[in-house]
């Protein structure tokens, strides 16, 4: 009955609203608070009718954000009053589509507690390995199309058992409208492929994966996004084997822990650490290591990437091990896309891992799992995937129908919906071939999903970047943004920034508009334009990419830059360990500007410092060398000299300081520090310089080298010491996985 204080609101959610179990908390919460009228599921968001009295509703609203399903997320809240009907009660109904504009796509949601508990007590689900409930689950790695329906999943093929319809149909169990939702009698299954043999019962598999991984072996299992190679953590004969499977990959080895005490004994883990490695997000957190695992898991790096489990699968793996850490990598070879298709698994695996664990659910949209570290307390992502895709970053203009085609290692790409930037899952290095597939392939997919229509397609300089050469054949026009300029307006793009800023960008390369490499920059920006305020003085580097993995190539360039022909002579063990014949080819080439291009990069400089000190001299992986560079730091505040002409940052006073160090015998591990403090001491003169010239005072920090933890908190603290506004990105990767949000927000503002 109407009280004559009622009114009517019309209340409008924007936001990850859908497939998260919105409208069920919403109903629920009507019903505790005694609001009449309903709520509807609508392809551009909620929509709510509520009855009661103004102060009712206002409670209403407030618990609508305050008790929110943990993985949904609300960007807006529109709150309008409207004609009162005088409803006698609250219901859900029929979902209708009235625009163009679609809701957010859920990324994959760990399994939840609750559902950790169903499998044990829950009679059709006990042990049940791909439980799940509207509160998580797989979303994005299942989604053929929206609406988020199970019709549109690769849940489609599993018919619902009368119980589990049931639970689907009731607005009060926890399973009401979850997509996936399965259980023994009705679900997908797991069958473990070893030596011709077949065993589909779980418990019988799970003894049996167990029992191989506690005797060193290795299997692999299919998981959420992809399949993923898997041993004992601390055996070092099975790490040793599962390397040479991977065809000899020298990067470190993701971990999963059995519980959060178990990471406690092998690495340390701050608050914030501890609170990411528990998210529903579940990605790899990257820590310090205390104690040994087994040696071949971080290849000598002080570091490890650990994971907490997140699927069924996982939790009930461990009830059956009886060690606490198992590597669990990506189920790929060299730089090739996560393997996802079962058959091509069995054929992969088969001969190299003693057994192959499949299961009849068809992984859609392929993930890896993502990765994060922790610095000054707050979570930066590097590498964004599994849990985090497809959640847009949420921009302050349109970009609708701009198609971002990203860099070239480390890619992701991005498309313009609405106010709204959707970035890819990490895709990998596109020159090899099935990533590049891959890469097109889920163009094709984000395009469909998301009713994506490009207008104007933007890329790097770089000509001969295969991202650059795909908007080509695009039939659209095509703009063109420079590497680092992208790679600060990527970190604009996370904060709102719209205005002149200070860009500090470093990274191993990127083509810059003098024609040079660039990767050492100072850059005075704003979203449309830059201009180039500094940067590190230039370098011949010879034999320009193959430098990468060779950084001992950029340190003789450096020393030759310092002492000429006298760098031969020079009594350091850099120079008594070089090839000779390899050695005077280099100077011959340097000598003669053979095949020597110049290089600002920063990458480059952190590469040679460790060759140097003979820390890294040949890479095995990408940027290997400034790893074990920032791997290697012992404490210590001092630091080297720097000189700076017109806008160039000469370092060949550090050069000569560091060689004099070595001779010394100074530890590395101090050299290290005093090399790092000295390029902290840069960031923070060089600021200082563009905010006299120019009265800027915020600092953007970006570009693949502050992956360097001790980089970038240092950086981060002495510019905050200096009262300087620093922004560093946070949930877009600093490497070239951040380019294509840059690029996409330059081009818009370009035309
Ligand atoms: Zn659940
Ligand atoms: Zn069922
Ligand atoms: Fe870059």
């Amino acid at each position: 009955m109407q009280n004559n204080q009622d009114k009517a609101f019309r209340i409008q959610i924007k936001g990850l609203v859908q497939g998260v179990g919105f409208r069920p908390f919403v109903f629920i919460l009507a019903k505790e608070k005694g609001i009449k009228g309903w709520v509807e599921n609508r392809n551009d968001g909620v929509v709510i009718h509520a009855e009661a009295n103004e102060k009712e509703i206002n409670s209403f609203t407030g618990s609508i954000i305050s008790k929110a399903p943990l993985a949904s997320s609300i960007s807006e809240i529109i709150k309008t009053e409207t004609d009162f009907k005088n409803y006698n009660d609250f219901q859900i109904v029929k979902s209708s589509s009235i625009s163009e504009e679609i809701t957010e796509i859920s990324p994959d949601i760990s399994v939840c507690g609750q559902c950790l508990n169903d499998l044990r007590h829950q009679q059709h689900r006990i042990d049940y390995p791909f439980i799940n409930c509207t509160h998580c689950g797989p979303r994005f790695t299942i989604i053929e199309d929206l609406p988020y329906d199970r019709e549109k999943t690769s849940m489609k093929e599993f018919l619902m058992c009368p119980v589990c319809e049931q639970e689907y149909k009731d607005v009060y169990d926890r399973r009401f409208h979850a997509q996936p939702v399965a259980c023994n009698n009705c679900g997908p299954e797991y069958s473990l492929h070893s030596n011709e043999i077949i065993i589909s019962e779980v418990l019988e598999i799970l003894e049996k994966a167990a029992d191989l991984l506690d005797n060193h072996e290795i299997i692999a299992i299919k998981g959420m996004g992809g399949y993923n190679l898997s041993c004992n953590a601390l055996s070092n004969l099975a790490v040793n084997k599962l390397r040479a499977v991977k065809k000899r990959e020298q990067k470190p080895f993701a971990v999963m822990f059995r519980n959060p005490d178990a990471v406690k004994n092998y690495a340390f883990v701050s608050p914030a650490e501890e609170k990411s490695l528990l998210s529903w997000r579940k990605p790899i957190v990257l820590l310090t290591l205390k104690n040994k695992l087994a040696e071949g898991v971080s290849n000598g790096l002080n570091s490890v990437g650990v994971m907490l489990p997140y699927l069924p699968v996982h939790y009930l793996l461990f009830n059956k091990l009886k060690t606490d850490a198992i590597v669990l990598t990506s189920g790929n070879f060299s730089d090739e896309p996560i393997i996802i298709n079962d058959e091509e698994a069995i054929k992969s695996f088969s001969d190299k891992t003693s057994a192959v664990i499949v299961n009849n659910r068809e992984i859609v949209n392929r993930t890896d799992d993502s990765v994060v570290f922790i610095v000054n307390e707050s979570e930066r992502i590097i590498r964004r995937s599994r849990g985090y895709v497809p959640n847009p970053v949420l921009l302050k203009f349109n970009v609708e129908g701009v198609f971002a085609a990203g860099a070239e290692l480390t890619n992701c790409f991005a498309i313009g919906k609405g106010q709204q930037a959707i970035l890819s899952q990490h895709i990998g290095d596109l020159q090899n071939f099935e990533t590049y597939t891959f890469y097109t392939e889920s163009i094709e997919s984000f395009s469909k999903m998301f009713r994506f229509k490009p207008e104007i397609a933007v890329c790097d300089l770089h000509p001969d970047y295969l991202s650059t050469r795909f908007v080509q054949h695009m039939k659209v026009p095509v703009v063109e943004i420079q590497h680092h300029h992208a790679h600060i307006t990527s970190v604009m793009a996370e904060y709102g920034l719209d205005e002149k800023v200070t860009g500090i960008a470093f990274d191993g390369t990127g083509l810059g508009s003098d024609g040079h490499i660039w990767g050492g920059e100072f850059l005075i920006c704003d979203l449309k334009d830059f201009e180039r305020y500094a940067h590190f003085a230039y370098l011949p580097v010879p034999g320009g990419d193959k430098a990468a993995y060779e950084p001992w190539r950029t340190a003789f360039s450096l020393l030759r830059k310092v002492y000429g022909d006298k760098t031969f002579d020079l009594p350091i063990a850099f120079i008594q360990n070089l090839n000779q014949q390899k050695a005077v080819t280099i100077n011959e080439m340097l000598i003669n500007n053979v095949n020597c291009p110049l290089s600002s990069s920063a990458g480059r400089l952190f590469d040679a410092v460790a060759a140097l000190t003979n820390i890294c001299t040949v890479a095995g992986f990408h940027a290997e060398a400034p790893m074990r560079l920032e791997s290697a730091i012992q404490k210590c505040d001092e630091k080297y000299d720097f000189e700076f002409y017109d806008c160039s940052i000469n370092f060949l006073p550090a050069a000569e300081q560091i060689v004099n160090d070595l001779i010394k015998k100074v530890p590395s591990g101090i050299i290290s520090a005093k090399f790092h403090n000295t390029i902290v001491d840069v960031c923070v003169i060089t600021a200082q310089k563009i905010r006299k010239d120019t009265k800027i005072n915020k600092i953007v920090l970006s570009g693949g080298s502050f992956q360097n933890r001790y980089l970038l908190e240092k950086t981060e603290e002495k510019l905050l010491i200096n009262k300087f506004d620093v922004f560093s990105p946070r949930k877009i990767p600093c490497n070239d996985a951040g380019i294509a949000l840059g690029q996409l927000v330059s081009a818009r503002k370009k035309l």
